[in-house]
């Protein structure tokens, strides 16, 4: 795989200050197969420099411009999407066919929908005898995992750059090659030098350094909660804008009315694919107690039929993570009806695709984040025991309901303490507003919410 060995800031690819690199490993068969450069807190200071010095220029570009630039970007991830693809593949094992749609997929539909939204929006609006003008908070300090990497990025830097924001992105460092990708992709879109830089390295270094820099406006972070808390908090202490997408732990209800083999089966391959690390996957799924014993034999046939085409997990850390988890659940008394926690082959960190039965809401499992491919069944009596136990753990970001009816489901999902959910198995939506009630989060990405979290208001009265 092709590798910088520096960091873009201010329109180049410059040294790291440090002779420091990140290894960047295949999960499928654990060979490096790059270095990156790891930056320390003088590269992002140098970043956030550059950020800064670009801000009022880029703020001041008309929105269409701004546009023009990001329909530029979406061109060229379009041009390089079998590259990119490929380098997720590579670092983060997704097989080539979810990389393509997915990994490659959702990054070019989310630019292009900010390309159109920068031209359109309403960057000013009379209310009474005011005028009030939308402008860029400033220079924003993005955070971002590895689970969909491509796509965490351009949730962040697509809006802040359509707001008219600069951008010094800190990437997870198991995915770092196809920030660099992005970053390439930025230079030839023509964006000006400065308005993005990318500075690899370590999350307690250089992703530390960039959330407590007092040059950066605003944190926008994706990842775990235990994170989360740390860069919310030294946020409000320093009076910053902060957005958090956290964890989930969601839940997938099937109404006694549903289409029960249709709802268990898109169910489990929601729970499966990216092998599982996905934050608003439907890790809960909960049956009426009369279709259950139905729903846990079609769930168990569905898990053993992924067999081989689920990918390993992103590294040996969470595979021992999601293996504990497995005995756990294995311990605390769920009944085990798929996959298991003895590694399927090797090399390769991979884990078998497993589904628990009998998961009562009291077990780890039903309560904490696996973050792999582990499906967990509950039992409820009635509607009501259903919306209790959907309701009770501490996140809130995602959701599914199921019925014969969809204002039966509408109503029931209308009922539930979470920021988005899938009627009957609805699709994706790149301008639907995504993020978490509760612990799963603050603010909301994609389309005009995801853009307005870029944007503070100025008043002008007549
Ligand atoms: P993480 O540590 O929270 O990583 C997210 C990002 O934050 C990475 O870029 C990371 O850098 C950086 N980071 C780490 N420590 C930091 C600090 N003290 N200050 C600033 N930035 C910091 O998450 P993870 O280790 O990749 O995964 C752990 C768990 O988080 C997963 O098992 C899963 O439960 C959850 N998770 C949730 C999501 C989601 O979409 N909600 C995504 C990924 C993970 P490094 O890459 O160098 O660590
Ligand atoms: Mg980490």
């Amino acid at each position: 795989m092709k590798a910088q060995d520096g960091m873009y800031i201010d329109g180049a690819w410059r040294p790291a200050r440090s002779q420091e690199t990140i290894a960047v490993v295949n999960p499928a068969d654990e060979q490096v197969i790059g270095r990156v450069p790891a930056g320390d807190a003088q590269d992002v200071d140098s970043a956030v420099r550059a950020a800064r010095a670009a801000l009022p220029g880029w703020a001041a570009t008309p929105p269409a411009e701004r546009g023009a630039r990001l329909a530029a970007l979406r061109d060229v991830l379009v041009a390089r999407k079998d590259e990119i693809a490929e380098t997720v593949t590579a670092e983060l094992g997704a097989p080539l066919k979810f990389s393509e749609a997915v990994h490659a997929g959702a990054p070019i539909a989310v630019a292009g929908s900010y390309a159109e939204l920068a031209a359109t929006y309403a960057f000013e609006e009379k209310v009474g005898n005011s005028t009030v003008y939308l402008e860029p908070v400033g220079v924003v300090g993005a955070i971002t995992p590895w689970n969909y990497p491509l796509h965490q990025i351009v949730a962040k830097a697509a809006p802040a750059l359509a707001a008219g924001c600069t951008v010094v992105l800190k990437p997870a460092e198991d995915t770092p090659l196809v920030a660099q990708l992005f970053a390439e992709a930025v230079h030839e879109a023509g964006v000006p030098a400065g308005v993005f830089n990318l500075v690899t390295g370590l999350g307690p270094v250089a992703g530390q350094a960039l959330a407590e820099h007092p040059g950066v406006d605003l944190v926008s972070f994706t990842g775990s909660t235990a994170v989360g808390r740390r860069i919310g908090a030294s946020a409000g202490a320093a009076v910053k804008r902060v957005a958090l997408e956290l964890g989930g732990k969601s839940a997938n209800v099937i109404l006694p009315s549903a289409d029960l083999a249709k709802a268990v089966n898109v169910g489990v391959a929601n729970v499966m694919s990216n092998s599982g690390q996905t934050c608003s996957a439907w890790t809960r799924m909960l049956v009426h107690r009369d279709r259950y014993d139905e729903a846990v034999e079609l769930a168990a046939a569905a898990a053993a039929k992924y067999g081989d085409r689920i990918g390993p997990v992103v590294n040996d850390g969470q595979r021992r993570r999601v293996r504990g988890y497995i005995e756990k659940g294995v311990a605390e008394g769920a009944r085990l009806v798929a996959g298991g926690p003895d590694a399927p082959r090797a090399p390769g960190y991979y884990v078998r695709p497993t589904v628990f039965a009998d998961v009562t809401e009291d077990m780890t499992i039903a309560q904490e984040e696996i973050f792999g491919p582990v499906l967990t069944i509950l039992r409820y009596e009635d509607e009501e025991d259903a919306l209790r136990i959907a309701n009770g753990t501490v996140y809130g970001l995602a959701g599914a309901v199921w019925a014969g009816d969809e204002a039966e489901a509408v109503a029931f999902a209308r009922r539930m303490e979470t920021g988005q959910v899938d009627i009957n198995g609805g699709r994706f939506n790149p301008l639907a507003p995504f993020g978490g009630y509760k612990q799963s989060g603050v603010g909301r990405e994609l389309g005009t919410h995801g853009l307005a979290e870029y944007l503070q208001t100025k008043s002008l009265q007549f």
